[in-house]
């Protein structure tokens, strides 16, 4: 197995090792998630400059050899979207994004669909936090850094992980009429009949997560408060459920 590895990468954490060493826990275009040191790289003039933070998307030449921590021997930035780390709330929803990756997504086998949504969010957060792109100009629709784009993140990262909900018709007895709540446990939205377990779910969280399923991460539908935190609570659920893994707050 030993050889060099070239993809593409989204640092997801940056944690200082050694005297001047870092451990990056990368999400990689050709291998999913995968963890590598760089030497030396805490050092004043350290060849990888200070590209290799979090958020940062990287052209990445890794060395391979016995272990499982890989070895950064190369590194250029595709993008390191400056934007988005002048803006506070921009850099907390980049964070608790690559906080969702690490945690649903722990394998090292690449998963193009959660790539390109990784850095298509990143985009979206670094476009709407660059100065003058104020609200009612350009594209409509909630800011990158609301909780709405987070959670539609979410539901898309979930579809891209495998653990989408069932939202088209009762997860239990697939009657599509009536729905009125959601379980984690059935993995969907589900019917009066079959409620037991689950939480009430408003139409608008249930026409939310349909649509942001449907659209863009930038053509997203709005929503109100109440009906965000039953989207988050239904996303909870089932990825606590079925993935057995626990998110952050989303908000
Ligand atoms: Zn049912």
């Amino acid at each position: 197995m030993a050889g060099t590895v070239k993809t593409e990468a989204v640092v997801l954490r940056s944690i200082r090792f050694g005297e001047a060493d870092r451990i990056l826990h990368l999400y990689t275009q050709q291998r999913g998630r995968v963890n590598a040191i760089a030497k030396g790289s805490r050092k004043p003039r350290s060849r990888f400059g200070g590209r290799l933070e979090p958020f940062f998307r990287l052209d990445l030449l890794l060395y391979e050899g016995r272990g499982d921590l890989l070895t950064v021997t190369g590194a250029s930035t595709v993008s390191g979207y400056r934007d988005l780390r002048a803006s506070g709330p921009a850099i907390t929803a980049a964070a608790r994004a690559c906080d969702a990756v690490l945690r649903l997504l722990d394998s090292a086998e690449a998963n193009r669909a959660a790539y390109n949504l990784l850095c298509r969010y990143l985009e979206l957060l670094d476009r709407d936090s660059r100065p003058g792109s104020g609200e009612g100009e350009g594209a409509a629709g909630p800011h990158a850094a609301s909780h709405a784009a987070g959670l539609a993140f979410r539901l898309k990262l979930a579809l891209a992980a495998g653990f989408v909900p069932e939202l088209a018709s009762c997860a239990r007895c697939g009657e599509a009429e009536g729905i009125t709540a959601f379980s984690g446990a059935a993995g969907g939205v589900v019917c009066a009949a079959c409620e037991g377990g689950g939480f009430p779910l408003s139409v608008a969280a249930h026409e939310f997560m349909v649509a942001a399923l449907g659209r863009s991460l930038a053509e997203l539908p709005a929503a109100d408060e109440p009906a965000l935190r039953q989207v988050e609570r239904a996303i909870g659920d089932v990825l606590g459920y079925h993935a057995h893994v626990q998110l952050r707050a989303a908000a």
